[in-house]
Protein backbone atom coordinates (compact mmCIF):
# COMPACT_ATOMS: atom_id res chain seq x y z
CA UNK A 1 0.00 0.00 0.00
CA UNK A 2 1.94 3.40 0.87
CA UNK A 3 0.51 7.23 0.67
CA UNK A 4 -2.05 7.54 -2.38
CA UNK A 5 -2.69 10.31 -4.30
CA UNK A 6 -5.60 12.17 -2.76
CA UNK A 7 -9.19 11.53 -3.71
CA UNK A 8 -11.65 14.00 -5.08
CA UNK A 9 -14.11 15.09 -2.70
CA UNK A 10 -17.64 15.77 -3.67
CA UNK A 11 -20.51 16.52 -1.82
CA UNK A 12 -22.92 13.80 -0.42
CA UNK A 13 -26.62 13.54 -2.09
CA UNK A 14 -28.64 14.92 -0.03
CA UNK A 15 -30.72 11.82 0.33
CA UNK A 16 -27.50 9.41 1.35
CA UNK A 17 -27.36 12.88 4.07
CA UNK A 18 -30.77 11.96 5.09
CA UNK A 19 -30.64 8.40 5.61
CA UNK A 20 -27.37 9.12 8.35
CA UNK A 21 -28.83 11.50 9.81
CA UNK A 22 -31.81 9.69 10.37
CA UNK A 23 -30.45 6.09 11.42
CA UNK A 24 -28.47 8.24 14.09
CA UNK A 25 -31.67 9.64 15.48
CA UNK A 26 -34.00 6.31 15.37
CA UNK A 27 -31.58 3.37 16.06
CA UNK A 28 -34.54 0.75 16.81
CA UNK A 29 -38.41 0.79 17.32
CA UNK A 30 -38.01 1.82 20.90
CA UNK A 31 -36.27 5.06 20.23
CA UNK A 32 -38.59 5.68 17.26
CA UNK A 33 -41.39 5.12 20.21
CA UNK A 34 -39.30 7.26 22.59
CA UNK A 35 -39.27 10.51 20.37
CA UNK A 36 -43.18 10.47 19.75
CA UNK A 37 -43.94 9.40 23.11
CA UNK A 38 -41.97 13.15 24.18
CA UNK A 39 -43.85 14.59 21.59
CA UNK A 40 -47.02 13.37 22.71
CA UNK A 41 -46.00 14.86 26.57
CA UNK A 42 -44.99 18.29 25.33
CA UNK A 43 -48.22 18.75 23.62
CA UNK A 44 -49.94 18.33 26.73
CA UNK A 45 -51.51 14.33 26.60
CA UNK A 46 -53.47 13.10 29.44
CA UNK A 47 -53.90 9.88 27.45
CA UNK A 48 -51.78 8.18 25.32
CA UNK A 49 -52.10 4.50 24.28
CA UNK A 50 -49.41 2.90 22.34
CA UNK A 51 -50.39 -0.25 19.75
CA UNK A 52 -47.58 -2.60 18.42
CA UNK A 53 -46.97 -5.05 16.12
CA UNK A 54 -44.06 -7.03 15.53
CA UNK A 55 -41.91 -5.68 18.14
CA UNK A 56 -42.70 -2.23 16.54
CA UNK A 57 -40.84 -3.30 13.20
CA UNK A 58 -43.93 -3.82 11.68
CA UNK A 59 -46.24 -1.34 13.25
CA UNK A 60 -45.88 1.43 16.06
CA UNK A 61 -48.99 3.37 16.73
CA UNK A 62 -49.19 6.14 19.15
CA UNK A 63 -52.20 8.10 20.05
CA UNK A 64 -52.77 11.07 21.99
CA UNK A 65 -55.25 13.63 23.50
CA UNK A 66 -52.85 16.34 23.27
CA UNK A 67 -52.99 19.63 21.33
CA UNK A 68 -53.13 18.23 17.81
CA UNK A 69 -51.08 20.24 15.08
CA UNK A 70 -52.67 22.98 12.86
CA UNK A 71 -53.34 22.61 9.27
CA UNK A 72 -51.49 24.95 7.67
CA UNK A 73 -48.07 23.37 9.85
CA UNK A 74 -49.06 20.08 8.83
CA UNK A 75 -46.51 20.62 5.11
CA UNK A 76 -43.65 21.18 7.44
CA UNK A 77 -43.62 18.84 9.77
CA UNK A 78 -41.58 16.59 8.73
CA UNK A 79 -38.50 19.18 7.30
CA UNK A 80 -35.80 18.52 9.73
CA UNK A 81 -35.24 21.52 12.10
CA UNK A 82 -39.19 22.47 11.70
CA UNK A 83 -39.89 23.03 15.42
CA UNK A 84 -42.80 24.47 17.62
CA UNK A 85 -40.82 24.48 20.38
CA UNK A 86 -37.36 26.26 20.22
CA UNK A 87 -37.46 29.77 18.99
CA UNK A 88 -33.86 31.18 19.54
CA UNK A 89 -30.27 29.76 21.08
CA UNK A 90 -31.38 31.28 24.64
CA UNK A 91 -34.14 29.59 24.76
CA UNK A 92 -32.37 26.07 25.68
CA UNK A 93 -31.74 27.60 28.97
CA UNK A 94 -34.96 28.02 29.71
CA UNK A 95 -36.33 24.82 27.79
CA UNK A 96 -39.21 22.81 29.36
CA UNK A 97 -40.24 20.27 26.75
CA UNK A 98 -38.71 17.11 25.52
CA UNK A 99 -37.93 17.88 21.78
CA UNK A 100 -36.45 21.20 20.39
CA UNK A 101 -34.22 19.87 17.48
CA UNK A 102 -36.97 19.26 15.09
CA UNK A 103 -35.33 16.16 13.77
CA UNK A 104 -37.34 13.23 15.02
CA UNK A 105 -39.99 13.04 12.61
CA UNK A 106 -38.24 14.09 9.34
CA UNK A 107 -35.97 11.01 10.72
CA UNK A 108 -38.69 8.97 10.88
CA UNK A 109 -40.62 9.83 7.89
CA UNK A 110 -37.37 8.87 5.92
CA UNK A 111 -37.36 4.96 7.43
CA UNK A 112 -40.65 4.42 7.37
CA UNK A 113 -43.89 4.83 5.78
CA UNK A 114 -45.50 7.20 8.10
CA UNK A 115 -49.42 8.54 8.80
CA UNK A 116 -50.24 11.32 10.82
CA UNK A 117 -53.68 11.55 11.51
CA UNK A 118 -54.75 14.85 13.44
CA UNK A 119 -56.90 17.37 14.90
CA UNK A 120 -56.12 20.71 16.57
CA UNK A 121 -58.22 21.68 19.98
CA UNK A 122 -60.71 23.74 18.33
CA UNK A 123 -60.76 22.72 15.08
CA UNK A 124 -64.08 21.16 13.63
CA UNK A 125 -62.39 17.99 11.94
CA UNK A 126 -59.19 17.15 11.65
CA UNK A 127 -57.01 15.71 8.57
CA UNK A 128 -55.18 12.32 7.52
CA UNK A 129 -51.94 12.75 5.49
CA UNK A 130 -48.95 10.63 4.68
CA UNK A 131 -45.52 11.63 4.36
CA UNK A 132 -42.20 10.15 2.63
CA UNK A 133 -38.68 11.70 3.07
CA UNK A 134 -40.21 14.42 5.02
CA UNK A 135 -42.68 15.90 2.55
CA UNK A 136 -46.32 14.96 2.00
CA UNK A 137 -47.55 12.24 0.06
CA UNK A 138 -49.77 13.68 -2.76
CA UNK A 139 -52.87 14.15 -2.89
CA UNK A 140 -52.05 16.13 0.42
CA UNK A 141 -53.88 16.62 3.66
CA UNK A 142 -57.55 14.57 3.48
CA UNK A 143 -60.19 15.84 6.22
CA UNK A 144 -61.17 13.01 8.73
CA UNK A 145 -64.11 13.07 11.37
CA UNK A 146 -61.80 13.31 14.20
CA UNK A 147 -61.59 13.85 18.43
CA UNK A 148 -58.58 16.30 19.10
CA UNK A 149 -55.33 15.19 19.24
CA UNK A 150 -52.68 13.14 17.38
CA UNK A 151 -52.24 9.62 16.08
CA UNK A 152 -49.05 8.83 14.42
CA UNK A 153 -48.76 5.38 12.28
CA UNK A 154 -45.22 4.18 11.52
CA UNK A 155 -44.59 1.16 9.26
CA UNK A 156 -42.61 -1.14 7.99
CA UNK A 157 -39.24 0.61 10.39
CA UNK A 158 -36.55 0.49 8.53
CA UNK A 159 -38.01 -1.26 5.06
CA UNK A 160 -35.11 0.84 3.05
CA UNK A 161 -32.56 0.50 5.43
CA UNK A 162 -31.23 -3.45 5.32
CA UNK A 163 -28.07 -3.30 7.41
CA UNK A 164 -30.43 -1.64 9.72
CA UNK A 165 -33.14 -4.06 9.73
CA UNK A 166 -30.61 -7.02 10.30
CA UNK A 167 -29.25 -5.37 13.56
CA UNK A 168 -32.30 -5.29 15.35
CA UNK A 169 -33.36 -7.90 17.67
CA UNK A 170 -36.36 -10.19 18.02
CA UNK A 171 -39.61 -8.76 18.17
CA UNK A 172 -40.14 -9.66 21.76
CA UNK A 173 -37.01 -8.23 22.94
CA UNK A 174 -37.94 -5.15 20.48
CA UNK A 175 -41.04 -4.87 22.53
CA UNK A 176 -39.42 -5.61 25.83
CA UNK A 177 -37.63 -2.44 24.76
CA UNK A 178 -40.50 -0.22 23.75
CA UNK A 179 -42.26 -1.25 27.69
CA UNK A 180 -39.20 -0.31 29.20
CA UNK A 181 -39.08 2.95 27.52
CA UNK A 182 -43.07 3.55 28.68
CA UNK A 183 -42.81 2.19 31.63
CA UNK A 184 -40.22 4.87 32.17
CA UNK A 185 -41.90 7.40 31.48
CA UNK A 186 -45.56 6.28 32.69
CA UNK A 187 -44.15 6.59 36.55
CA UNK A 188 -42.41 10.04 35.77
CA UNK A 189 -45.52 11.13 34.39
CA UNK A 190 -47.63 9.35 36.65
CA UNK A 191 -51.30 11.00 36.07
CA UNK A 192 -51.19 10.37 32.65
CA UNK A 193 -52.86 7.86 31.24
CA UNK A 194 -50.97 5.27 29.51
CA UNK A 195 -51.57 2.24 27.79
CA UNK A 196 -49.52 -0.42 25.65
CA UNK A 197 -51.00 -3.53 23.70
CA UNK A 198 -49.12 -6.03 21.29
CA UNK A 199 -51.63 -4.86 18.15
CA UNK A 200 -55.15 -6.49 17.72
CA UNK A 201 -54.78 -7.56 21.85
CA UNK A 202 -57.41 -6.90 23.92
CA UNK A 203 -55.07 -6.85 27.22
CA UNK A 204 -52.67 -4.59 27.72
CA UNK A 205 -49.36 -4.79 28.56
CA UNK A 206 -48.83 -1.84 30.34
CA UNK A 207 -52.17 0.08 32.06
CA UNK A 208 -52.15 3.11 34.12
CA UNK A 209 -54.73 5.54 35.30
CA UNK A 210 -55.20 9.38 34.66
CA UNK A 211 -54.78 11.02 37.88
CA UNK A 212 -53.01 8.19 39.15
CA UNK A 213 -49.80 8.49 42.00
CA UNK A 214 -46.88 7.67 41.32
CA UNK A 215 -46.95 4.94 43.41
CA UNK A 216 -50.01 3.65 41.62
CA UNK A 217 -47.95 3.79 38.49
CA UNK A 218 -44.91 1.84 39.59
CA UNK A 219 -47.60 -0.42 40.81
CA UNK A 220 -48.94 -0.62 37.32
CA UNK A 221 -45.63 -1.22 35.77
CA UNK A 222 -43.25 -2.81 37.63
CA UNK A 223 -45.41 -4.27 40.09
CA UNK A 224 -47.20 -4.63 43.72
CA UNK A 225 -43.85 -6.56 44.86
CA UNK A 226 -41.86 -3.29 44.58
CA UNK A 227 -44.88 -0.83 45.15
CA UNK A 228 -45.13 -2.12 48.70
CA UNK A 229 -41.51 -1.73 49.67
CA UNK A 230 -40.61 1.87 48.36
CA UNK A 231 -39.36 4.71 50.66
CA UNK A 232 -39.83 8.36 50.13
CA UNK A 233 -36.35 10.20 49.21
CA UNK A 234 -35.92 13.93 49.10
CA UNK A 235 -32.90 16.25 49.43
CA UNK A 236 -32.35 19.50 48.60
CA UNK A 237 -28.31 20.14 48.35
CA UNK A 238 -26.77 23.83 47.51
CA UNK A 239 -27.75 26.57 46.01
CA UNK A 240 -27.89 27.95 49.55
CA UNK A 241 -30.76 25.95 50.71
CA UNK A 242 -29.60 23.98 53.41
CA UNK A 243 -26.59 23.09 52.17
CA UNK A 244 -25.83 19.88 54.36
CA UNK A 245 -22.96 18.31 51.60
CA UNK A 246 -19.58 20.19 51.34
CA UNK A 247 -19.41 21.46 47.77
CA UNK A 248 -17.97 23.96 46.03
CA UNK A 249 -20.27 25.81 43.77
CA UNK A 250 -24.23 25.93 43.87
CA UNK A 251 -25.37 22.86 42.69
CA UNK A 252 -28.80 23.87 43.18
CA UNK A 253 -29.59 20.27 43.39
CA UNK A 254 -33.11 18.74 44.19
CA UNK A 255 -34.11 15.20 44.20
CA UNK A 256 -37.44 13.38 44.80
CA UNK A 257 -37.51 9.56 44.79
CA UNK A 258 -38.78 6.44 45.70
CA UNK A 259 -36.11 3.85 46.71
CA UNK A 260 -36.17 -0.05 47.75
CA UNK A 261 -35.41 -0.82 51.42
CA UNK A 262 -34.55 -3.28 53.18
CA UNK A 263 -37.45 -5.96 52.65
CA UNK A 264 -37.30 -5.64 48.79
CA UNK A 265 -35.01 -8.99 48.42
CA UNK A 266 -36.90 -10.19 45.10
CA UNK A 267 -34.99 -7.65 42.25
CA UNK A 268 -33.15 -10.26 39.88
CA UNK A 269 -30.88 -6.79 38.68
CA UNK A 270 -30.85 -3.09 39.83
CA UNK A 271 -33.60 -0.84 38.29
CA UNK A 272 -32.15 2.63 38.39
CA UNK A 273 -35.19 5.18 36.81
CA UNK A 274 -33.17 8.37 36.40
CA UNK A 275 -34.92 11.80 35.00
CA UNK A 276 -32.38 14.61 34.99
CA UNK A 277 -34.74 17.99 34.44
CA UNK A 278 -37.16 15.79 32.95
CA UNK A 279 -35.47 13.75 30.41
CA UNK A 280 -34.88 10.33 30.78
CA UNK A 281 -31.44 9.55 31.31
CA UNK A 282 -28.55 7.25 32.20
CA UNK A 283 -25.58 7.90 34.43
CA UNK A 284 -23.36 4.65 35.00
CA UNK A 285 -21.50 6.23 38.07
CA UNK A 286 -24.50 7.25 39.67
CA UNK A 287 -25.62 3.31 39.17
CA UNK A 288 -22.53 1.81 40.26
CA UNK A 289 -22.15 3.82 43.56
CA UNK A 290 -25.83 3.32 44.23
CA UNK A 291 -25.37 -0.30 43.46
CA UNK A 292 -22.00 -0.32 45.66
CA UNK A 293 -24.41 1.45 48.66
CA UNK A 294 -27.16 -1.28 48.56
CA UNK A 295 -24.34 -4.08 48.40
CA UNK A 296 -22.96 -3.28 51.25
CA UNK A 297 -25.53 -2.03 53.32
CA UNK A 298 -28.20 -4.17 52.76
CA UNK A 299 -26.40 -7.69 51.19
CA UNK A 300 -29.76 -9.11 51.05
CA UNK A 301 -31.47 -6.50 49.04
CA UNK A 302 -28.91 -6.06 46.90
CA UNK A 303 -30.79 -5.35 44.05
CA UNK A 304 -32.62 -2.24 44.29
CA UNK A 305 -35.47 -0.66 42.47
CA UNK A 306 -34.68 3.44 42.42
CA UNK A 307 -36.87 6.19 40.59
CA UNK A 308 -35.43 9.54 41.14
CA UNK A 309 -36.62 12.73 39.73
CA UNK A 310 -33.68 15.23 39.56
CA UNK A 311 -33.69 18.66 39.63
CA UNK A 312 -30.50 21.01 39.14
CA UNK A 313 -30.03 24.62 36.77
CA UNK A 314 -30.55 23.52 33.23
CA UNK A 315 -27.09 25.20 32.87
CA UNK A 316 -25.08 22.40 34.76
CA UNK A 317 -26.42 19.84 32.52
CA UNK A 318 -25.59 18.51 29.15
CA UNK A 319 -28.52 16.64 28.61
CA UNK A 320 -29.70 15.10 25.30
CA UNK A 321 -28.26 18.06 23.75
CA UNK A 322 -27.42 15.15 20.67
CA UNK A 323 -30.74 12.93 20.50
CA UNK A 324 -28.93 9.74 20.73
CA UNK A 325 -27.00 10.40 24.09
CA UNK A 326 -28.72 8.82 26.51
CA UNK A 327 -25.76 9.08 29.08
CA UNK A 328 -25.96 12.45 30.78
CA UNK A 329 -22.98 14.76 31.30
CA UNK A 330 -23.20 17.15 34.14
CA UNK A 331 -21.44 19.61 35.94
CA UNK A 332 -20.39 18.70 39.96
CA UNK A 333 -20.98 15.55 39.24
CA UNK A 334 -18.39 13.61 42.12
CA UNK A 335 -21.00 16.22 44.55
CA UNK A 336 -23.91 15.54 43.21
CA UNK A 337 -23.28 11.36 43.25
CA UNK A 338 -21.93 11.80 46.50
CA UNK A 339 -24.83 14.04 47.67
CA UNK A 340 -27.40 11.51 46.25
CA UNK A 341 -25.76 8.56 47.87
CA UNK A 342 -25.56 10.18 51.02
CA UNK A 343 -29.25 10.50 51.35
CA UNK A 344 -30.19 7.51 49.54
CA UNK A 345 -28.00 6.03 53.01
CA UNK A 346 -29.08 8.21 55.96
CA UNK A 347 -33.17 6.96 54.35
CA UNK A 348 -31.82 3.23 54.36
CA UNK A 349 -30.80 3.77 58.35
CA UNK A 350 -33.39 5.62 59.61
CA UNK A 351 -36.02 3.18 58.24
CA UNK A 352 -34.11 0.37 59.44
CA UNK A 353 -33.72 1.68 62.86
CA UNK A 354 -37.45 2.52 62.65
CA UNK A 355 -38.42 -1.16 61.82
CA UNK A 356 -36.03 -2.28 64.52
CA UNK A 357 -37.89 0.19 67.03
CA UNK A 358 -41.23 -1.05 65.71
CA UNK A 359 -40.45 -5.00 66.39
CA UNK A 360 -38.40 -4.18 69.63
CA UNK A 361 -41.49 -2.53 71.17
P1 LIG B 1 -39.29 18.53 18.20
O1 LIG B 1 -40.04 17.67 19.18
O2 LIG B 1 -37.83 18.61 18.50
O3 LIG B 1 -39.93 19.87 18.00
P2 LIG B 1 -40.20 16.60 16.24
O4 LIG B 1 -39.72 16.22 14.90
O5 LIG B 1 -40.24 15.55 17.28
O6 LIG B 1 -39.33 17.82 16.75
O7 LIG B 1 -41.65 17.24 16.09
C1 LIG B 1 -41.83 18.38 15.26
C2 LIG B 1 -43.04 19.20 15.69
O8 LIG B 1 -44.22 18.46 15.42
C3 LIG B 1 -43.09 19.49 17.17
O9 LIG B 1 -42.34 20.66 17.49
C4 LIG B 1 -44.59 19.68 17.40
O10 LIG B 1 -44.98 21.01 17.11
C5 LIG B 1 -45.22 18.77 16.36
N1 LIG B 1 -45.69 17.49 16.94
C6 LIG B 1 -45.10 16.28 16.83
N2 LIG B 1 -45.81 15.32 17.45
C7 LIG B 1 -46.88 15.94 18.00
C8 LIG B 1 -48.00 15.50 18.79
N3 LIG B 1 -48.15 14.22 19.16
N4 LIG B 1 -48.93 16.43 19.14
C9 LIG B 1 -48.80 17.73 18.77
N5 LIG B 1 -47.77 18.21 18.03
C10 LIG B 1 -46.82 17.33 17.65
MG1 LIG C 1 -39.83 15.63 19.38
Amino acid sequence: AGPTAPAKIRKLDENVVNKIAAGEVIQRPASALKEMLENSLDAGSTQISISVKEGGNKLLQITDNGSGIRKQDLAILCHRHTTSKLASFEDLETLSTLGFRGEALCSISFVSHMTVTTMARGATYGYRVTYKDSEVEAPGPKPVAAVPGTTITVEDLFYNVPTRRKALRSASEEYGLILDVVGRYAVYSAGVAFAVRRHGDARADIVTAAGGSRLDAVRAVYGADVARELLPLRLEAGGGTGADVPVDGPMGLRVEGLISGANYTSGKKAVLVLFINGRCVECAPLRRTLEGLYGTLLPKASKPWLFLDVRMPPRQVEVNMHPTKREVGFMHQTEVIEAIRAAVESQLLASNESRTFATAT
